[in-house]
């Protein structure tokens, strides 16, 4: 049986009165080429674990399922799961989590998987691996949550519209550039993309596809004191666009146009560029002289405040 078929689709359709769910945004895969493909990209190996985000009814799960020492597959549509048990009753090293991927503790996951696979005496798992084919509407809260949760994997290998691909490549001074470009870059190099003509999913959506494999970099491209620093000043950057970095930044709130100025000098950064002529690397020497002169402009307050103490 082709589980991949339009046909097949159709019958477990009919079997299961499963109807789909587009808030869920449920085009299911029906091309067996493109999953090869998306199987291949991914390089999973025998010791690697998978975590699957959206199985659908498991098409990408049985490839995944004959290459992994284990596949966790996060599905939200309980209507899916009584499915997958059927279509996924061949493999034994395949687990089925009924959740919401974005309430789910991945970490956790992960280590329990780890320590079972441990207890069964089989060699450590060597790497994780993330794979999904997602609705658009949460590929960046899923990637943000991978990346901002720590979460230990190899590599994220995610569906997602064309254009959020081509914002997250982007370089500097392109219309593509923008906050989620350096926050990904940030964590991650692009290592491979295909491209996926609308025609390959049933019901077929408005639009074509790009899967993106993202690697997590073992070391950060540039040194930060503090991220949230850092991130803020990305956002503020971009939240106003079409400003000069010296109207720009007062969008990070609590920081003065003086303190601005400064840790641009500082920077060596043109405070009449705007955010989107930056590197990463610029933007990480802009926030650390804006953390260390908040916390010079801070330490100031206490000093002050403790000479002249309140009458
Ligand atoms: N992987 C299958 C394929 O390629 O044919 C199905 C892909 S379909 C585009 C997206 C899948 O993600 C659906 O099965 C949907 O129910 C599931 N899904 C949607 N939101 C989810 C969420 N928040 N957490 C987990 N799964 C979700």
């Amino acid at each position: 049986m082709k589980l991949y078929a339009p046909s097949t689709i159709n019958e477990i359709k009919e079997k299961y009165g499963f109807k789909f769910a587009k808030s869920l945004g449920q085009n299911f895969l029906t091309n067996k080429n493109i999953i090869d493909e998306i199987i291949n990209i991914c390089d999973i190996g025998p010791d690697d674990l998978v975590i699957e985000i959206g199985p659908g009814i498991g098409v990408i799960t049985c490839e995944a399922a004959k290459k992994a020492r284990e596949v966790i597959a996060i599905e939200i549509d309980k209507n899916l799961i009584p499915i997958l048990q059927d279509t996924l009753a061949e493999f034994s090293n395949v687990r089925v989590v009924n959740q919401d991927v974005l309430k789910t503790d991945i970490n956790g996951i992960i280590e329990e998987a780890k320590s079972r696979q441990l207890s069964i005496q089989n060699p450590p798992v060597k790497s994780v691996k993330i794979i999904g084919n997602l609705p658009y509407y949460i590929t960046t809260p899923i990637i943000m949550k991978v990346l901002e949760d720590g979460i230990e994997a190899e590599s994220i290998t995610i569906m997602m519209q064309k254009e959020v691909a081509d914002r997250i490549k982007a370089k500097p001074s392109t219309k593509d550039y923008g906050a989620l470009s350096v926050a990904v870059q940030y964590y991650c190099e692009t290592a491979g993309s295909i491209n996926v003509p609308k025609e390959v999913f049933y019901p077929r959506p408005k639009i074509d596809s790009t899967v993106l494999k993202l690697k997590l970099l073992e070391k950060a491209p540039t040194e930060l004191l503090d991220k949230n620093t850092f991130f803020n000043c990305v956002k503020a950057s971009f939240g106003q666009r079409r400003k000069t970095l010296n109207n720009s930044l007062s969008g990070m709130g609590g920081v003065s146009k003086d303190l601005i100025k400064e840790a641009l000098d500082n920077a060596g950064v043109d405070g009449i560029r705007r955010g989107e002529t930056l590197t990463l690397e610029e933007f990480g020497m802009l926030a650390n002289e804006i953390f260390k002169l908040m916390g010079e402009a801070r330490r100031g307050n206490n000093i002050s405040t403790a000479q002249n103490p309140p009458v």
